[in-house]
């Protein structure tokens, strides 16, 4: 039977809205926190293994029902933003949600406070819940006095959240005039997108132009409030918590050892001139003598070709198939069981995504299939996530999700298996164009834009504590942006005042280096896949199997990765390398 566009079955986790198990699973989840507060009193650190294992596993059966709930709501608002039983569920579960973690809070706490002998005793008889007791207690040795503790919290509610509230009241509030055919249009920020992303150059840089003057008027303030959260950030995670760096503060929360992270950003800063090439051949194909940073997405003009969606999802199978034919098993399930919403309809949320509810449930994949080749992708990359989460359905619910680093493995990696056989296929120079354009369009947001900003972060960090003016952080941005794009592009001074415009930098520091670390991550596995072939496939699916259960150091090591090692961040620049040579043959 072929396969057509559909729209997801929600049935395998509820029947409806209305319906009488939806209750009663508010019902069971309400009844096992009770019986869970009553455990408060077993807690002591003598406790039995047998017994402190009941605890997490009673944990675990609330958080499958409570993920679940969330599902249904989430999943159900996602296929329809507008349907109001969707929005009241969503914020419902939310609330409910919210409560339960604040009534069983009390376990992860005392978890963290115990004594390392004990801690080892019990985590030695967790069997796969053991990784993620560990990660509690990661932060044990950078955790205050509980009373310092409660200082910290209060006085964040009104000094760096509140800071950071403010920055969000002040850029959304922010409209932007761009002249489109002869009209001024009165734009937010993401109505600036499609005229950045869009295929007319003028109107290119007249939004970008308005995007940076406006946040450059503010310069001043916004790098203000910049200066006050970095002075924050170095007080309370250096001088209290007893840090090292500023950047290891992240690094610990997504257990990644700081060398590894030093020693990406130092080879991505040794590859910046395979983009050079990029943005030259860009220019070559917009018909400009020299690419502006302004045309960075600029699109190519793309294939007319349309891929039905049988022959697309058959496509992805085959091509997953002619790695492991078990990939290709997984992701058949994800259809066979009506778990993916692929049609367009109104009120369906934009873009696509992968949910995993439980270990042992097919993931729900959301797409807006249109055919183009960049969908035939998308299709191939959402249903590497749902393939990934499958593979780990041995593990529990606390340790079947893959942590941050790992979390793009399987979708990339799924991505550049159909590159491969549409490249190795496909005749047509249009649609090899578009395929390979989307690659390096993504690998450059991914990896050399955010690798960059970490860079600036950790300059603009040491910059601040010796009192460095906004003027000066805005100069040093500017230097950072030409040392990334060297003399491949025309950049315009105004970008200075980009950095004051990435939210990400002032809500999360040095939260960006997490995109660059999983993308070239997976890019260097497969560079490993093409020099060694069918010895790697055990190895890559042993990664894959092991979900979210042990760090990400430690599942890459057992597979003969070395996060450590510069020659292995290398080899994931070096399918870069090859992808802009593939382009350069294409006249
Ligand atoms: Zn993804």
């Amino acid at each position: 039977m072929p396969y057509a566009l559909a729209k997801w079955s929600l049935r395998d986790l509820f029947p409806g809205f209305d319906s009488p198990e939806l209750q009663s699973a508010f019902d069971q989840v309400e009844e096992q926190i009770m019986s869970f507060e009553g455990v408060r009193a077993k807690l002591n650190p003598e406790i039995a293994e047998d017994q402190f294992l009941e605890v997490v596993r009673a944990s675990e059966a609330t958080s499958r029902i409570v993920s679940k709930l969330h599902a249904f709501a989430g999943l159900s608002f996602a296929a329809d933003t507008q349907d109001q039983a969707a929005q009241t569920l969503t914020a419902r579960v939310e609330q409910f949600a919210a409560e339960a973690q604040n009534r069983t809070l009390f376990f992860s706490l005392w978890w963290k406070d115990l004594d390392e002998q004990n801690a080892q005793r019990l985590m030695n008889a967790s069997g796969d819940y053991r990784y993620y007791l560990e990660e509690i207690r990661h932060f044990k040795p950078h955790t205050l006095s509980e009373a310092e503790e409660k200082v910290i919290n209060l006085k964040n509610v009104t000094g760096s959240n509140a800071l950071i509230t403010l920055y969000d009241s002040i850029t959304n509030r922010y409209v932007f005039k761009v002249e489109v055919d002869g009209r001024v249009r009165e734009l937010t920020r993401g109505g600036l997108q499609p005229l950045v992303q869009g295929p007319d150059a003028e109107l290119r840089a007249r939004a970008y132009q308005e995007l940076l003057r406006i946040f450059g008027a503010d310069a001043s303030i916004l790098g203000q409030m910049y200066q006050t959260i970095v002075r924050d950030w170095h007080n309370e995670n250096l001088s209290l918590r007893k840090f090292s760096s500023p950047i290891s503060a992240r690094n610990l929360g997504n257990d990644i050892p700081d060398e590894a992270v030093d020693t990406l950003l130092n080879v991505a800063r040794k590859n910046t001139k395979i983009f050079h090439r990029y943005f030259k051949l860009k220019a070559r194909q917009l018909h400009m003598t020299k690419l502006r940073r302004y045309d960075v997405y600029a699109p190519i003009a793309r294939s007319q070709k349309a891929f039905e969606f049988d022959d697309a999802a058959r496509l992805v199978f085959d091509a997953f198939a002619a790695f492991d034919s078990r990939i290709a098993q997984l992701a058949r399930r994800v259809l066979d069981q009506g778990h993916l919403d692929s049609e367009i309809r109104k009120g369906k949320r934009d873009g696509a995504f992968s949910w995993s509810v439980t270990p042992e449930m097919a993931p729900y994949v959301l797409l807006n299939y249109q055919g183009r080749p960049r969908d035939v992708a998308v299709m191939a990359h959402e249903l590497g996530h749902a393939v990934h989460s499958m593979l780990a359905e041995g593990h529990s619910a606390f340790t079947f999700h893959s942590s941050l680093p790992l979390a793009e493995t399987a979708s990339t990696f799924g991505e550049m298996m159909l590159t491969d056989k549409l490249l190795a296929e496909e005749s047509d120079e249009a649609v090899r164009r578009d395929l390979l354009f989307k690659q390096v369009d993504d690998a450059y947001a991914t990896i050399m834009r955010q690798s960059y900003f970490a860079l600036f972060e950790q300059q603009a960090h040491e910059m601040v504590l010796k009192n460095a003016s906004v003027d000066e952080i805005s100069a040093a941005y500017f230097e950072n942006l030409r040392e990334q794009f060297g003399d491949s592009l025309e950049l315009s001074d105004e970008f200075k005042w980009e950095w004051v415009s990435i939210p990400h930098i002032f809500h999360t520091p040095f939260y960006v280096y997490a995109y660059a670390f999983g993308q070239l991550l997976v890019l260097s596995l497969y560079q490993q896949y093409k020099a060694e072939g069918d010895s790697f496939k055990p190895r890559y699916l042993k990664i894959l199997s092991a979900g979210g259960s042990q760090a990400p150091a430690k599942i890459l090591a057992d597979a003969g990765v070395d996060i450590r090692s510069a020659g292995f961040w290398q080899g994931g620049f070096d399918v870069v390398d090859q992808l802009v040579g593939e382009l350069e043959k294409l006249r």
